[in-house]
């Protein structure tokens, strides 16, 4: 499908790897230049050089915390004028609801509230001047159902989804969209290490951790990063015009829910 994007120019948050590179090549396939950022800088040089070679688009990248004041201000001139913001940045630490102190909820929040809304107020302004605009939340599918150990993740990416809920009806009028997509189970490097935690802790082999995440998901298997990048990839399209402040669980089925 053409999704008339070509020329258009995104920032890509937490791309070197995982769900961000899934987005960064969707998007690029669709010709949009990119702006890519990551802390570590071999595994972002890495992935733009691949993305620049395999569809010529172009591609600058800025390895930095995007989660610090600092970050995002190195973002932000990085990125300029952007029609497309896809924010993305790693996800808090399990524990129990008894182990966080005001310190953790402050630190998640800032990673997974209030980085993606500070990227968002500073560039839907220009967006919306142009009358064209496109934002794309990387939250969790622990929005829609809890997962208990991740307390934190569910509160911080909660309360970014209530700022999005309201923000999207008043940007909606000047032709851009935010939506969130709510990954379940996919098969990235975070996987794979809370697999290898899984066989760990229950004296199992990495495959049979695999295969039992992978019998509660009714698709039976992990997303990838490809196919959530086709869908960042469509949501920023010019056809998702009228897709508003939704929130798009990509998780196989695994959530039991029936709306
Ligand atoms: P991943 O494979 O570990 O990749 C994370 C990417 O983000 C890497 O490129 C990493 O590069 C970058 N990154 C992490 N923290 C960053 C920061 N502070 N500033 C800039 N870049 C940063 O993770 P993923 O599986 O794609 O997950 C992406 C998000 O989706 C996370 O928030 C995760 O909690 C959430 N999620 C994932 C799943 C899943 O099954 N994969 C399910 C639900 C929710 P550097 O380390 O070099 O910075």
């Amino acid at each position: 499908m053409e999704l008339g994007i070509s020329g258009k120019r995104a920032l890509v948050c937490a791309s070197s790897k995982g769900l961000g590179l899934g987005c960064a090549k969707a998007l690029a396939e669709a010709g949009v230049s990119l702006v890519m950022n990551a802390r570590g800088a071999e595994a972002l040089e890495a992935a733009a050089a691949e993305i620049r070679e395999a569809h010529g688009v172009e591609v600058a990248t800025v390895a930095i915390d995007v989660t610090t004041a600092e970050g995002q201000a190195a973002v932000l001139e990085a990125a300029g004028d952007i029609d497309i913001l896809v924010n993305n940045a790693g996800g808090p630490p399990p524990g129990m609801w008894h182990d966080w102190d005001r310190e953790d909820f402050i630190k998640a929040i800032d990673a997974n509230m209030l980085t993606p809304i500070a990227l968002m107020k500073a560039s839907l302004p220009g967006m919306m001047d142009r009358g064209w605009g496109r934002v794309v939340n990387i939250t969790s599918q622990a929005v829609r159902a809890p997962i208990g150990v991740l307390g934190l993740s569910n509160s911080a990416r909660t309360g970014l989804t209530g700022y999005v809920a309201g923000t999207a009806r008043q940007v909606a009028g000047s032709g851009v969209t935010i939506n969130n997509l709510l990954p379940g189970l996919h098969d990235t490097d975070r996987a794979a290490s809370i697999d290898t935690g899984a066989a760990a802790a229950g004296g199992i082999t990495l495959e049979e951790a695999r295969a039992n995440r992978c019998a509660t998901i009714p698709a039976g298997r992990y997303g990838t990063a490809d196919e959530f990048g086709q869908a960042c990839a469509f949501l920023c399209s010019q056809h998702a015009g009228f897709i508003v402040g939704q929130n798009l669980l990509l998780d196989g089925g695994a959530t039991n829910l029936t709306m």
